[in-house]
């Protein structure tokens, strides 16, 4: 599955996990102020989003959604 949900009650908005994720998964809600999941099929569980959250807000699961290319 990949990341699986961001946690509204924890999340303030901050939109560092919009600028860690490399693959362009999460948008920011500025009304909102919210993160939110856009491209979760997109998602190659890198789990920087999950590590640079302060707020513990960002929920990755351990499933892949995508092989990550090898370079061999
Ligand atoms: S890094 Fe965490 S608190 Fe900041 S926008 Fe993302 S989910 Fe919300
Ligand atoms: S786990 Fe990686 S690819 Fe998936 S949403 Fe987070 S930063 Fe983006």
């Amino acid at each position: 599955m990949a990341i699986i949900g961001i946690v509204e009650e924890k999340c303030t908005g901050c939109g560092i996990c919009v600028r860690s994720c490399p693959m362009d998964v999460i948008r920011l809600d500025k009304q909102a102020k919210l993160a939110r999941i856009a491209y979760q099929s997109d998602c190659m569980t890198c789990y920087l989003c999950q590590k640079d959250c302060r707020e513990e807000a960002v929920i990755v699961s351990a499933a892949r959604a995508k092989h990550i290319p090898l370079a061999w």
